[in-house]
């Protein structure tokens, strides 16, 4: 029985269209982060299990039901990575990259993978663009880090992104208020999905991560953990507020916002979009303070967030340059070699160039460029050939000049400057004075 293979749920293909737009965004990243002080690091996709275990943590949605793990050959317990810090502090620690000055910035861009239920922005392979920063714990950086997502979005073309912040308090504060909080917790347990009674149980604030609208309700009744914040932590919040105001940045706290994941200490945020439905953060991070220490490295701080290519692809409002092409119309026996090798000087030039192999009329073939959307037209016949000059029909204007062919190169780099056109040059193919 013929069956056919389609993509895995959850996977989805990128096609070339869309690419540009990925192609864009990323551009307009890099930009944004290089000017910034960040540099690119590539780490693998398929790490050691124990890697995220250890820092995403025991008890989170990611190690407990989302993880892809497998056995490899060797016996080895690997899994596509579901996130992007541990690898990267990972790397940190194994190249000694902390001897070089602080603060170290890096920026990363690629495919994560989660094996949650798929649903409008959630993908099961999804792709994340990443900053981290490490060495600098004044909370003027926590400010300046969200400046710069403010600013990225806004290049992206997003309208309207929210900030929102929090602090999740550190070692010194954070366990009282875990107490405090699984105390207070136990009494609306009855009232909470199943999910989230396991995580009354295991880490409470596990609780405020549930999406559920009825776990929401009674979660807004727990304690704050803004209220609990040991001196250290409230002062470095007060901080980071005032610097973000300083910037002019618009911000709620969401006392609610504690992210899925262990590591956090201190500061905390998303920037979400209301185009986005259900599934809003464009974006999340925080510091983990301590979490290089947790990996054996030195007792350097972090900061870093993560942002989602589709989810901001949905929103980004990005245009994309129009490409502009020849496209190589016709040729015969004595013509083909030609014009291959033409085609072959032109793509040397930087020009793009589309050409077919199948034979056909010229009008068919005009229609045919047209059709492609090419910008301009090399008509290059046996008769053109022996003369050593080619038709070249400018589409948009329908203007067509002979020019020979050792020109011709240099008068369609000329014509790529867009307010040049074909009737710009003479029948002795020098654009006129
Ligand atoms: P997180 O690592 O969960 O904080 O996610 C950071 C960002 O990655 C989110 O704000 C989303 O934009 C994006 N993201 C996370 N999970 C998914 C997913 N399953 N599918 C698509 N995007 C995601």
């Amino acid at each position: 029985m013929k069956t056919s293979v389609t993509a895995i749920k959850g996977t989805k293909d990128i096609l070339p269209e869309e690419v540009k737009l990925w192609q864009k965004a990323e551009t307009i990243c890099r930009q944004v982060f290089e000017a910034y002080g960040y540099r690119e690091i590539r780490t693998p996709i398929i790490e050691p299990t124990e890697l995220f275990v250890k820092g995403t943590g025991e008890t989170t949605d990611i190690v407990t039901k989302e993880m892809y793990t497998f056995t490899d050959k060797g016996g080895r317990s690997v899994t596509l990575r579901p996130e992007y810090t541990p690898s990267v502090v990972r790397a940190i620690i194994e190249h000694r990259l902390y001897l070089q000055p602080a603060p170290l910035r890096f920026y990363y861009f690629g495919p994560m993978f989660r094996h949650d239920r798929p649903q409008k922005g959630r993908y099961r392979q999804f792709h994340q663009v990443d900053i981290e920063v490490f060495g600098e714990a004044d909370p003027a950086l926590d400010a300046e880090i969200l400046e710069m997502a403010d600013y990225l979005l806004r290049r992206l073309g997003v309208s309207s992104p929210e900030t929102l912040i929090n602090s999740v308090g550190c070692p010194v504060c954070r366990p009282n208020y875990l107490s405090l909080l699984r105390q207070e917790a136990e009494k609306i347990k009855p009232r909470l999905c199943e999910d989230c009674q396991r995580r009354v149980e295991l880490n409470p604030l596990r609780v405020f991560d549930c999406k559920l609208p009825g776990c929401q309700e009674q979660a807004a009744l727990l304690p704050r953990i803004t209220d609990y914040l040991c001196a250290a932590c409230a002062d470095h919040f007060a901080a980071f507020r005032s610097w973000l105001e300083f910037y002019g940045l618009n911000y709620r706290v969401e006392p609610k916002l504690v992210r899925g994941l262990d590591y956090y200490t201190r500061t905390t945020f998303e920037v979400i979009s209301s185009g986005l439905g259900a599934q809003n953060a464009i974006l999340g991070g925080g510091r983990y303070d301590h979490l290089m220490k947790l990996y054996g490295g030195p007792d350097i701080c972090g900061i870093g967030f993560a942002m989602g290519m589709e989810r901001l692809l949905t929103v980004a409002k990005l245009q994309v340059e129009e490409e502009r092409f020849v496209y190589l119309a016709g040729w015969g026996e004595k013509a083909k070699p030609i014009g291959l090798r033409l085609c072959r000087e032109l793509r040397r030039l930087g020009i793009h160039v589309l050409l077919e192999y199948k034979e056909k009329n010229l009008k068919a073939l005009l229609s045919r460029a047209n059709k492609l959307g090419a910008a301009w037209v090399i008509i290059l016949g046996d008769q053109e050939a022996e003369l050593g000059v080619c038709g070249l029909k400018e589409m948009k204007t329908g203007v067509q000049r002979t020019v020979s062919l050792a020109d011709l190169g240099n008068i369609l780099k000329r014509l790529e400057a867009p307010e040049k056109t074909l009737t710009d040059f003479n029948s002795k193919e020098e654009p006129k004075p």
